[in-house]
């Protein structure tokens, strides 16, 4: 065992280097819960031994350090932290009105007191200066004294005025949290992820939205700032001159929303334990389904005269507390990693965690995302993550814990190798395509992961056409085991299908008659409907031009394959690749098998010319005589093509009744224009 003295020292050492990690370059490499852990163990080591306690511990300021880079900005009025009540039950919020009413003097037979509750937001505190009503200077809380000065940045935030409404007071300064949507930080690493998989250097992802927005805001260059979606909640103030403070908390910020400054809704004014309780658990309730993190509640003594008498400790307001809630990160050991296949055939690494509480359940699986960022993050088995579950998102791996690293840990992680190139669900090959993030199951039409999502897009209009085999319908056949391939599709019968719920008389009779209807189909079509990777309604119908029949597509090598009009090199291997599987070959002889037939003929190798060859056709409002469909089918059919935007490649554009902005794009291009009629001339000419 250390000595108090030793351990706090060595905790001091660590929440120091912890705090610059997360305050000064905005990457944690531990979550807030083990964070805070710890410095509850110095607080109690300081509490136990006062002599222990130096003036620069971490318990005794707030830290954090102006950037190199910006400009100090000197707090006129000091940006303090908040307590924290790290007890996440409502006995925290029982402990905190007790202190107060014990610091205020009162008695049980005083009435309760009035608090103003409001969100915890998670992002980082921003001073807003503002005189003469007008935006001067943003700044940051850097150590609480000095600050940075971000104004070029918190400038791109919309929603925060550069002018209030109504107070031309000479100095308010408005205090306030800039933060980050949790859908706008999930599309944004999406994003990221994505830059990285094609190679882009010097791209990154981001923990959290705290620390996305924490980097956005101390970002350098404000055009990079202003491409990070921020948001702003104000919650209180600095420095105020010439301006008369509300008397209370609520009454002030219902004042700052009058000034136009975004104020968050969900607040209330509570009298006593009670009332924060009620608040700490109602807004618990809510929290997932709040658009934004929030780590806890907090609560302040509403009236600004209760506030001054009972004033502040060192480091933080005796008159507010910060009521936690379960962490949404915790630390945990990665057990294995595991890949699941996902129903469009996406294999995507997670990790097997020993089970740990976090963000209100208990997790024991987390995604890794792809190959790429389980090795960029270098997740090993035997290694202690940082797992992150807020919100409905699915709990992901942020990061490794490297400290934490066993000596013997696992192999970097190698996809393809630990599968052994094979599906783990269905034993097809997997693939990955050049400039693409994840490895896929190349056994669409066979592997049971994907076996909803085949028959869905088998049954669609413009594949095999089946109406009343939707969504639902679907799900109910997989899931009690009716269907478990594709052709067993055809197998259904009136009695299987009344075992089902929900499927009256009439509808299961409809269905089997659309099933039956279905079977005399096109090649095309029915190439669409096997739901080939990179093969749209387009290149199905190409290649059934082309080939004219079925065994002879499934037997074309690469080089024939790439003869074809419009096939490119990934297309024509994703096509190899399908038909390489014997599962999915197995699948097709079954559908023949049940009936499904088409007319073939001998083909039409694209130098057969044809006299719309290369032609690209745009249709634009509606013809008085053909639908969309029928035209397109002509000018298909006479080899022609058509697309759905104009261009200057674009031939003729087919322009019927409320022809809109393509046709005006044609006018500007100078591409021909064509009626109804002016189409059929020219298919009458062919
Ligand atoms: P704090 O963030 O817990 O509380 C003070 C802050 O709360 C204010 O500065 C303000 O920005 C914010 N806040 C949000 N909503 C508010 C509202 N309605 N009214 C008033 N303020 C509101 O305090 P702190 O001292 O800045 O930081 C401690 C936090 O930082 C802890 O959660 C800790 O875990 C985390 N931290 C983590 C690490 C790490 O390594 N992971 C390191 C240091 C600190």
């Amino acid at each position: 065992m250390p000595t108090p003295a030793r351990r706090a020292a060595a905790l001091r050492d660590l929440l120091n280097r912890y705090a610059h990690e997360y305050y000064v370059l905005d990457a944690p490499s531990v979550p807030d819960a083990e964070y805070d852990r710890l410095f509850q163990e110095l607080q109690a080591l300081e509490a136990a031994h006062p002599e222990l306690s130096t003036p620069d511990s971490p318990t005794q300021r707030v830290i954090g350090k102006v950037l190199a880079g910006f400009a100090v900005v000197r707090h006129v009025v000091p940006m303090l932290s908040i307590r924290t009540e790290t007890d996440t039950e409502a006995s925290g919020a029982a402990t905190f009105d007790a202190r107060v009413r014990r610091e205020l003097a009162l008695t049980e037979a005083d009435p309760p007191v009035e608090y103003d509750a409001e969100l915890k937001f998670d992002g980082l505190a921003i001073n807003l200066r503002y005189e003469q009503g007008l935006l001067v200077q943003a700044a940051t809380r850097g150590d609480g004294e000095r600050g940075e000065d971000v104004t070029q940045n918190i400038r791109t935030i919309g929603q925060i005025p550069l002018r209030l409404h109504g107070i031309e007071a000479p100095v308010l300064e408005v205090r306030g949290e800039v933060y980050m949507r949790r859908d706008r930080f999930e599309a944004m690493n999406e994003r990221q992820r994505e830059l990285i998989a094609k190679g882009a250097k010097n791209e990154k992802t981001f923990v959290n939205p705290r620390n996305a927005a924490a980097g956005a805001v101390r970002q350098l260059d404000p055009a990079m700032a202003a491409k990070r979606p921020l948001s702003f909640y104000a919650y209180g103030l600095g420095d105020v001159q010439g301006w008369e403070i509300p008397e209370t908390q609520s009454g002030l910020l219902d004042a700052l929303a009058a000034a136009g400054l975004p104020v968050n809704g969900d607040r209330a004014v509570v009298a006593g334990a009670d009332g924060l309780i009620a608040f700490h658990q109602r807004i618990g309730a809510k929290r997932d389904a709040l658009p934004f993190d929030i780590d806890g509640v907090v609560y302040k003594v509403n009236a600004r005269a209760l506030q001054q008498r009972l004033g502040y400790v060192s480091r933080e307001p005796r008159w507010a507390v910060a009521h936690k809630y379960p962490a949404q990160e915790q630390m945990t050991v990665v057990r294995d990693i595991g890949v699941q296949v996902g129903r469009t055939g996406k294999l995507t690494p997670v990790a097997k965690l020993e089970p740990v509480f976090v963000g209100g359940t208990t997790v024991s699986n987390a995604t890794l995302h792809n190959e790429d960022e389980t090795r960029r993050k270098d997740v090993r088995i035997g290694d202690t993550v940082i797992v992150r579950r807020a919100g409905d998102v699915i709990p992901e791996v942020v990061g490794v814990v490297l400290d934490k690293r066993p000596a013997k840990v696992g192999e970097p992680f190698d996809l393809y190798k630990q599968l052994d190139g094979k599906c783990p669900i269905c034993a097809s090959a997997i693939v990955r395509e050049e400039g693409e993030v994840d490895w896929r199951c190349s056994g669409g039409l066979f592997c049971p992961a994907q076996r909803k999502q085949a028959i869905l897009h088998y049954a669609q209009r413009r594949a095999l056409d089946i109406e009343g085999l939707g969504d639902k319908l679907v799900d109910q056949l997989v899931d009690t085991g009716v269907i478990r391939t594709l052709p067993e599709l055809y197998k259904l019968g009136v009695a299987k299908l009344h075992e089902l719920e929900r499927v009256g008389e009439k509808s299961a009779a409809n269905l089997l008659a659309n099933l039956e209807k279905s079977k005399q189909t096109t090649l095309a079509r029915f190439l669409y409907g096997l739901g080939i990777r990179h093969i749209g309604e387009t290149t199905a119908k190409d290649l059934a031009r082309h080939y004219g029949s079925l065994d002879r597509l499934m037997d074309a090598g690469i080089e024939q394959l790439l003869e074809v009009d419009d096939v490119g090199p990934i297309v024509a291997e994703s096509i190899r690749t399908f038909f390489d599987q014997p599962h999915n070959r197995e699948v097709v002889e079954q559908l023949r098998a049940a009936g499904v037939h088409w007319e073939e003929h001998a083909g039409t190798p694209p130098t057969v010319a044809l006299p719309f060859a290369g032609k690209t056709f745009v249709l634009t409002g509606t013809l008085p005589n053909l639908t969309r469909d029928e035209a397109q089918e002509r000018i298909e059919a006479a080899g022609g093509k058509v697309s759905g935007s104009v261009s200057k490649k674009t031939a003729y554009v087919v322009a019927g009744a409320e022809a809109g902005s393509k046709l005006e794009k044609a006018q500007t291009l100078g591409v021909t224009v064509l009626d109804e009629a002016g189409l059929r001339k020219l298919l009458d000419g062919v």
